[in-house]
């Protein structure tokens, strides 16, 4: 169950931040994006106790995240909005699919429409799907021609995506091309499962999709490892700093990778699976930073991983950038590179409401197979 416990991130102590990101100190307004939340329904949530045998994770408990959780958090943290993560894709995962595993995707994704619609100055929605499934470009049109929803996330280790593996190369490359022609970013956990895992995966990623797929527009997360630092992470993101010097036909500012889950303390730690990062971990971190670039560079909290408020606290702790640095990973406003303008597509709620058929109870379990 690694894998899934894997895209479980841990639930972090609360351990606030003692100064909120203060928006009106700056005279033209500065947008504060927390590019990395994820959120999810009720039954979703039965899924993950299910998964882990706990109705906590790390002492808090697994439970709906609704709009309301989220805007509470940012409120907390005196950030403006954020982009937040569907975990559809978590039920097209093999291991659990049950028999009306479509259904249940397409649940959890209007599920998250619905949410972002109550908000949709601060929420940005991105889709989950399993790239690997016969309904995945179904999927992705359904969620952004008729939901509105403008992003979509996956999940390579929760899915089984292997880029070494030419039939899964070729089915990323064309959900890739697809999402490009049609101006879908896509917010990508890269790092899977394979313990060979490393720079050939993240050369044919930049060779084969990103350099095979102009105007596709990617966010990386978590520096392209797992969350943490291990040597997989270090890796990856070297080969992306190379690979973008080296090929100047790659165009950088199609690319952006948030520091969502890469600094552990003890609060995050999970025994035997995710360690917490030492000070010269922390410094490799900031060189790595500063080497792909700051301005490529975006906050993100992995929520329910840690809160944003206490993630903040901990990067401005324990990382080695300075203040400036700092804010300008917290200010980063990535829309127009992602998204092509500042007006980013939301669902609208009573045009949503109209699509989506009546009588669908959210609160009901999904056909997902957990015994065992
Ligand atoms: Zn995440």
């Amino acid at each position: 169950m690694a894998l899934v416990i894997a895209m479980l991130t841990a639930l972090a102590a609360c351990n606030y931040a003692e100064e909120p990101v203060n928006n009106s100190k700056a005279e033209e307004k500065i947008i504060y994006t927390d590019y990395h939340m994820h959120i999810q329904s009720k039954p979703m949530a039965d899924v993950l106790i299910a998964i882990t045998g706990s109705d906590t994770f790390s002492g808090n408990q697994l439970e709906e995240f609704s709009a309301e959780t989220i805007i509470a958090l940012l409120d907390e943290a005196g950030l403006d909005r954020a982009f937040i993560l569907s975990e559809a894709y978590i039920l097209g995962n093999d291991l659990i699919a049950g028999p009306d595993e479509y259904n249940d995707v397409k649940k959890e994704n209007n599920y998250l429409a619905i949410q972002c619609a109550r908000y949709p100055e601060r929420l940005i929605g991105f889709f989950g799907v399993n790239p690997l499934k016969e309904y995945a470009i179904e999927e992705v049109d359904r969620c952004y021609d008729e939901l509105k929803l403008p992003g979509f996330k996956l999940h390579f280790a929760n899915s089984n995506v292997d880029l070494n593996n030419p039939e899964h190369l070729a089915k990323i490359q064309e959900l890739f091309a697809h999402c490009a022609e049609k101006g879908i970013p896509v917010l990508l956990h890269f790092r899977n499962d394979n313990p060979e895992f490393g720079k050939k995966d993240a050369e044919i990623l930049i060779n084969e999709v990103i350099a095979k797929t102009p105007g596709l527009k990617l966010q990386i997360v978590h520096l392209g490892g797992p969350g943490g630092f291990d040597n997989a992470t270090e890796e990856v993101i070297s080969t992306f700093i190379e690979g973008y010097e080296k090929n100047k036909s790659l165009d950088k500012s199609n690319i952006v990778s948030d520091i969502s889950g890469v600094v552990v303390t003890e609060n995050e730690k999970i025994e035997g699976i995710l360690d917490s990062t030492t000070e010269e971990q922390h410094k490799r971190i900031a060189d790595y930073i500063r080497a792909w670039g700051i301005e490529n560079t975006v906050f993100g909290s992995d929520w329910p991983y840690s809160t944003p408020a206490s993630y903040i606290n901990n990067i401005k702790r324990l990382l080695p950038l300075n203040e400036d640095e700092i804010e300008k990973i917290l200010s980063n406003d990535t829309s127009i590179r992602l998204f092509g303008s500042s007006e980013i597509r939301h669902p609208d709620l009573e045009e949503l409401l109209e699509t989506l058929k009546e009588g669908i109870d959210y609160n009901a379990p999904f056909s997902v197979k957990l015994d065992e």
